[in-house]
């Protein structure tokens, strides 16, 4: 049977309230947050370089592992998104965070089997107990989105095509569309949101971050959605309008 919608969650300052990558490496280390604000790289890898930096320095994983069950989560998102889902809604998280964050996130908040999707950066765990990150969108397979608000390494509009052809099947030919609803705060939740067809879709933006300062100066990207645009500063805000 075909869902009642998609539900897409951009993950950080959206679905959690702070950002899993900087809480992380706040949490294990003073010297690699230095190395974070100085951010020579690209933000995967540069990830995955401190992860590095820390186990070669002896960190433990245990205390990565503990860090995830710290992630603040509002209560209301939680309740939303069992709302959703006891209303038949598939819910899917797209986001530039990596797995294993957000699978232990979501589990310590027992809400893991809620979403039938996560799409994010890969990483696993070797036998010495260090943390990889890799890039969902390796450097040398460029995504080649042009629309030019999207990180190197995920344009989040063509995984959301993605969901959406697999939830369609072969209904995503004759111009069948399906309900949906988007939760972001960042510039690069613009471009998914550009998959949403509906006037009655949902494209909750969060209020003080940089989707809506984007919205805010690119009038054209603004009317450019086709969905209804609702603004929201906690997730108090998206359970009422839902509900
Ligand atoms: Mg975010
Ligand atoms: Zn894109």
């Amino acid at each position: 049977m075909a869902p009642a919608g998609l539900a897409c969650f951009d993950f950080d300052w959206s679905l959690i309230e702070t950002d899993s990558d900087r809480f992380v490496i706040e949490y294990l280390s003073p010297a690699l947050r230095k190395k974070l604000d100085e951010r020579a790289m690209q933000w995967t890898d540069l990830q995955n370089e401190c992860l590095k930096e820390f186990h070669e320095q002896g960190g433990s994983s245990q205390l990565v592992r503990e860090s995830l069950t710290k992630v603040p989560m509002d209560s209301d998102m939680i309740k939303t998104c069992h709302l959703l889902y006891e209303r038949g809604w598939d819910l899917a998280i797209v986001s530039d965070a990596n797995s294993v964050y957000i699978e232990s996130i979501l589990e310590h908040y027992g809400i893991r089997h809620l979403f039938s999707a996560i799409v994010t950066n890969p990483a696993f765990w070797d036998a010495e107990g260090r943390l990889h990150i890799h890039r969902l969108t390796p450097a040398d397979v460029p995504h080649g989105c042009p629309l030019g608000v999207c990180s190197l390494n995920i344009c989040k509009g063509q995984e959301v095509d993605k969901l959406v052809q697999q939830r369609l099947g072969p209904n995503s030919a004759n111009g069948s569309t399906l309900k949906m609803l988007y939760v972001g705060d960042g510039q690069n939740d613009y471009c998914p949101a550009l998959r949403m067809k509906n006037p009655e879709d949902l494209y909750f933006v969060r209020k003080g971050r940089s989707l809506e300062k984007y919205l805010e100066k690119n009038s054209a990207a603004k009317d450019a959605l086709p969905s209804r645009i609702v603004y929201w500063s906690s997730a108090s805000d998206i359970l009422k309008t839902i509900q």
